[in-house]
């Protein structure tokens, strides 16, 4: 079985959203990898499925119920699922190409979007749920954070991309940034491509190229830098 994302959302509708087209589009369509989407309204209260309350202790905004939400978890994710679970959210791990290629790697994930202020920490913590973030800045929902993870992991999965190890170059695979590319025209607005590139020398280019992404990363992000290359004593 390849790998099996499920999704727990209150907008169904914004499923597969990005995720049906192009390459992630194409990998659902040929089974590559699947996906499953949960209306956490299935399971509301009342007339009106209420899935949210006011927060305990006052405040702005709404909560979503620690009870409607555990309920939807397990109508659709058995006690014995090995598949790790996520909420997420801003307060999580920072999501990384390290954790792509770990989940790439196993039999699938399960995704809580929240809405409104979150979810009651009690759901958090009964379900075993691990907070994720896409980023220091705050989104209206999980939906768009769910679907950069999974965009992200599934670029990674047996058979989705096309050329053979053109995932391995990218930017943030080896710690680094990746080096710029140059198509044709051979003049843009006079502006030529590097002499080298077109030296069909490659051990040439390659060291070029490594320059260049070291370089590039020493620049924009340090951070990445001193990580790759720690400073010594
Ligand atoms: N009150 C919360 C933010 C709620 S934003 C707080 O301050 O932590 C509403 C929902 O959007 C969250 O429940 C989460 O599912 C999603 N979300 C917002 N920012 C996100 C981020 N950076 N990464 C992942 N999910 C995010």
């Amino acid at each position: 079985m390849g790998f099996t994302a499920t999704v727990l959302t209150l907008m169904p509708e914004m499923f597969p959203g990005t995720l049906g087209h192009s390459l992630a589009g194409e990998a659902l369509a040929k089974g590559a990898w699947s996906l499953q989407v949960k209306d956490i309204r299935d399971h509301g209260r009342g007339k009106h499925r209420a899935v949210d309350d006011t927060p305990a202790g006052g405040g702005p905004g709404m909560v979503i119920r620690a009870d409607v939400l555990a309920e939807a978890i397990d109508a659709v994710v058995p006690a014995d699922d090995q598949r790790p679970r996520f909420l997420l959210s801003p307060r999580g791990r920072v999501f990384d190409q390290a954790l792509a290629r770990e989940l790439a790697n196993g039999p699938g994930a399960v995704f809580v979007c929240g809405r409104f202020e979150g979810v009651d920490e009690r759901v958090i913590e009964a379900r075993g749920l691990t907070e994720l973030s896409i980023g220091d800045y705050v989104l209206s929902g999980g939906e768009v954070a769910a679907q950069v993870v999974l965009d992200a992991i599934i670029r990674l999965l047996p058979g989705v991309m096309g050329g053979e190890g053109s995932d391995i170059e990218e930017s943030h695979e080896d710690g680094l940034l990746e080096y710029p590319h140059y198509t044709r025209p051979r003049d843009f607005e006079g502006r030529g491509i590097p002499e080298v590139l077109t030296s069909g020398n490659h051990a040439s280019i390659a060291r070029w190229r490594r320059a260049e992404a070291e370089m590039l990363t020493k620049a924009r992000r340090p951070d990445l830098h001193a990580r790759k290359f720690p400073p010594k004593g």
